[in-house]
C-alpha cells in the first residue's frame, strides 16, 4: 500500500474496516471499531490487538488533521484548534466546557461562500467542502482533548466554519457516525444554517431528529437582505414555512441566532417583528441573542449588554422565549462568526463601501 492509497482514519466507514481486516477473526473488526469510535483511540493504544496489527492499522489509517495551533480561554474551558488539512487548508474546531456539559462546535467547509458581511469566515471566502471524516475527527479529537481534563464531549454544534446544507451529503454522515457510532443522541446534536430552504426541507426527511438552528438575524426581507445575502434567494416566509414543516414532522425545537448589532436589528420593532415571526412556529421558536462579536471586516459594533437584556425582556413580554448567549474566547477569536483559520481577512474597496453605507 502507498500513502496515496490510504484513507484516513475517521474517513473509512464499517465496511470498508471490514476489507482491511480481510483474513483476521471476525471479532476483530468490532474491536478496532470500539477502540476507534467507543474508546476515541489511538490503533497503538488498542491493547486488545496483536501488536502487529497495532501497528499496521497505524500506519495504514493515518488521521487527516494536522494540529497547527491550540490555543485556550476561559481559565481553560474554552481551547480552540486549529487545523491544516491535506492539501493546504486551514479549519478551526472549539470545544467548550461548561458545568453540566461539554460542546464541540465543528466546521463543515474551509472558508463559507454565503458571505454574511458580518462573519469572519464569510469574509474569506469558501474554500473547500470538508469531508465525512474530517468533521468526525473533529469531534474525536476533541474528545481527547476533554477527556483528558476527565469530561466527555455531550454535544456537538455544526457552527463552525462553513455552511452545513451546502455540504449535507458529508454533514449528514458524519451526523450518522457521530450519533451511532460515537453515541450522542440526536437531541445533543445541532446543524446550524444560514438559511438554505431546500436543505432544511431534506433534513426534514431524513431520520434523526436532530436539532435546528437558524441564522436569522433580521425579521423583515429588506434588512435581512442586507446582513444575509442568500436572503434573497430563499426570503423569509419560505424560511419560516420550512422551519415550521421540520418542527412538525421532527418535534424538535427550532431556535433562530440573532447577532444583535447596534443600531441595525436591536430597535424596538426589530423585537416586535422577530415575536411576530416566533408565534408562527408551534411550539414558538426559541430565539438565542449573541452581541455581534468584532470582526476585521465590518467596523460595526455589537449592541451592548444591557441593551441586549433590553431586547430580551421585549421578547418575552411578545410570548416569544429568548435566551442571552455567553460569548465565549473572544479573546482568541474562538467566538460566534470570528472562525478565520488564521487568515488575514481583506476586503475590496466596493464591499469596504457596501458595508459602511448602511
Ligand atoms: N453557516 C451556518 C453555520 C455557522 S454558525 C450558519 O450561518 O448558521 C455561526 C453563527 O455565528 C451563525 O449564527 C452566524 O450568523 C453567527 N455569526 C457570524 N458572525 C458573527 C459575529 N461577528 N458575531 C456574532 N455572531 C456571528
Amino acid at each position: 500500500m502507498t500513502a496515496a492509497d490510504r484513507t484516513t482514519r475517521y474517513e473509512l466507514t464499517r465496511e470498508g474496516l471490514g476489507e482491511l481486516l480481510d483474513g483476521e477473526p471476525r471479532y476483530r473488526l468490532d474491536q478496532v471499531w470500539a477502540g476507534l469510535y467507543e474508546r476515541l483511540a489511538d490503533p497503538a493504544e488498542v491493547t486488545n490487538l496483536p501488536k502487529a496489527l497495532r501497528a499496521r492499522l497505524a500506519y495504514e489509517l493515518p488521521l487527516a488533521l494536522e494540529l497547527v495551533d491550540e490555543s485556550v480561554s476561559d481559565a481553560g474551558d474554552t481551547v480552540k484548534f486549529l487545523w491544516e488539512l491535506d492539501g493546504g487548508s486551514r479549519v478551526e474546531t472549539v470545544l467548550m466546557l461548561y458545568r453540566d456539559r461539554a460542546t464541540v462546535c465543528v466546521s463543515s467547509q474551509a472558508g463559507c461562500a454565503m458571505a454574511c458581511g458580518f462573519c469572519a469566515t464569510g469574509q474569506a471566502g469558501f474554500t473547500r467542502h470538508l469531508s465525512t471524516g474530517e468533521i468526525v475527527e473533529q469531534v474525536v479529537r476533541a474528545a481527547r482533548r476533554a477527556a483528558a481534563s476527565d469530561r466527555r464531549v455531550s454535544n456537538v454544534v455544526f457552527m463552525g466554519m462553513g455552511e452545513p446544507m451546502a455540504n449535507l451529503d458529508r454533514v449528514w454522515a458524519a451526523t450518522e457516525r457521530i450519533h451511532g457510532d460515537i453515541g450522542l443522541s440526536a437531541r445533543h446534536i445541532t446543524i446550524s444554517t444560514v438559511g438554505i430552504v431546500p436543505g432544511i426541507r431534506r433534513m426534514r426527511d431524513l431520520p434523526l431528529p436532530v436539532n435546528l438552528a437558524v441564522s436569522l438575524h433580521a425579521a423583515n426581507d429588506e434588512l435581512r437582505d442586507s446582513l444575509v445575502p442568500i436572503n434573497v434567494r430563499y426570503p423569509i416566509d419560505d424560511l419560516v414555512e420550512a422551519c415550521a414543516d421540520y418542527l412538525e414532522v421532527k418535534n424538535r425545537r427550532v431556535s433562530f441566532e440573532w447577532a444583535m448589532i447596534d443600531g441595525v436589528n436591536d430597535r424596538p420593532c426589530d423585537a416586535e417583528e422577530l415575536a411576530e415571526l416566533c408565534r408562527r412556529l408551534r411550539p414558538s421558536a426559541h430565539v438565542n441573542l449573541i452581541p455581534l462579536n468584532p470582526t476585521p471586516g465590518y467596523p460595526t459594533r455589537g449592541t451592548p449588554l444591557a441593551d441586549v437584556n433590553r431586547f430580551r425582556d421585549r421578547l418575552e413580554e411578545l410570548g416569544a422565549n429568548a435566551t442571552v448567549r455567553r460569548n465565549r474566547g473572544t479573546d482568541i477569536d474562538a467566538a460566534c462568526g470570528q472562525l478565520a483559520a488564521g487568515r488575514e481577512v481583506t476586503l475590496s474597496p466596493t464591499r469596504r463601501r457596501s458595508i459602511t453605507a448602511r
